[in-house]
């Protein structure tokens, strides 16, 4: 089995109810990368009836993996789509550790690599409680908080974007949550630890509000940056996708959707150099619903010419 030659990939790793669906989202529109989430590819079969969503439902339905060979197959075969030759974002897999070592090893075999692992951190309590209480979209996946427990989905009941009904996962049940944080720990921990010992791993505080994990995120794959005529700092995601990686020239593109790089002489900070003076319009961005900022074209014309100064 073979990938076409990408851009590196990222992963999103940790337990169920992290919010990776909810940051993912962000990200796909942020990076304009395609979002590949093995449960949601998994769930498409199920609604499709296929032969491999026969077979994973009664895995899904007890809170067990699926098994790697047919996970495996399944996710490369969507990397195989042309929309992923420019990277992908990887949510939910890989989940044991011989789906990583396969991932790499299919990787390496076309000259590509896991850049980041991003790995949102999130207390066993908080995760239970959001699960408890959530509703989600068919159509695009996006989860409604409702307190634990309740039957009564939140607001009209319908998403604010797609209109479609909010369901609840059937999984999301207390004793299959239960048996899903048991199957993290137990599966998908070793594969926090492989890509930790790769030097690849980001871990970031998931179980703070949604804006504030997206600016860390941000500033995992690249920082802030200050304009040379305002104190104004502003997010910027880097075109090498990792903030540490200190090799060579840098460029990216901020929230507010301009380009920066290094040989303009921008001054770089990090998140909290953001949160003390941001630009208002990176903090907008920050919240649901943003347009993708790799494909943005700059602010004004007369910015495309040289390169750019973030310095509204
Ligand atoms: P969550 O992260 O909230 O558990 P997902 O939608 O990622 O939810 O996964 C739902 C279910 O789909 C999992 O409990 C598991 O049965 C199956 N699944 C998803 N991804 C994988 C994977 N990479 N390997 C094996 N099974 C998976």
């Amino acid at each position: 089995m073979t990938i076409p030659q990408t851009r590196p990939m990222i992963l999103l790793l940790g337990p169920p109810g992290a919010g990776k669906g909810t940051q993912a989202r962000f990200l796909h529109n942020t990076l304009a990368i395609p979002h590949v989430a093995s449960g949601d590819l998994l769930r498409e079969h199920r609604r499709r009836g296929t032969a491999l969503g026969l077979a994973a439902q009664e895995f899904m339905d007890r809170g067990d993996l699926v098994p790697d060979e047919m996970v495996v197959k399944m996710v490369m075969d969507r990397l195989q789509r042309s929309d992923a030759v420019r990277g992908a974002l990887l949510d939910g897999f890989p989940r044991s550790s011989v789906q990583a070592s396969t991932l790499d090893a299919l990787l390496a075999e076309r000259g590509s690599v896991v850049q980041t692992a991003l790995y949102l951190d999130v207390p066993t309590e908080v995760l239970v409680q959001r699960i408890a209480g959530r509703w989600l979209c068919p159509s695009c996946q996006a989860t409604y908080p409702s307190k634990a427990h309740t039957t009564a989905a939140p607001g009209d009941g319908r998403c604010v974007d797609c209109k479609d009904l909010l369901y609840q996962r059937p999984d999301d049940r207390p004793e299959v949550v239960q048996q899903r944080l048991e199957v993290y720990l137990r599966e998908t921990l070793p594969v926090v630890e492989h890509y930790t010992e790769r030097g690849v791993l980001v871990r970031v505080d998931g179980g703070r509000a949604i804006d504030r994990v997206r600016a860390t995120l941000c500033t995992s794959l690249g920082g802030a940056v200050r304009g040379h005529h305002h104190d104004r700092w502003h997010l910027y995601i880097s075109s090498r996708l990792r903030a540490d990686d200190v090799s060579g020239p840098w460029q990216g593109r901020t929230l507010c959707g301009r380009r920066v790089a290094d040989r303009t002489g921008h001054r770089r900070g990090g998140e909290a150099d953001f949160l003390s003076h941001s630009c208002r319009h990176c903090y907008q961005e920050l919240r649901p619903r943003q347009r993708p900022i790799l494909e943005l074209p700059v602010r004004r014309a007369s910015q495309q010419a040289s390169t750019e100064q973030a310095s509204s």
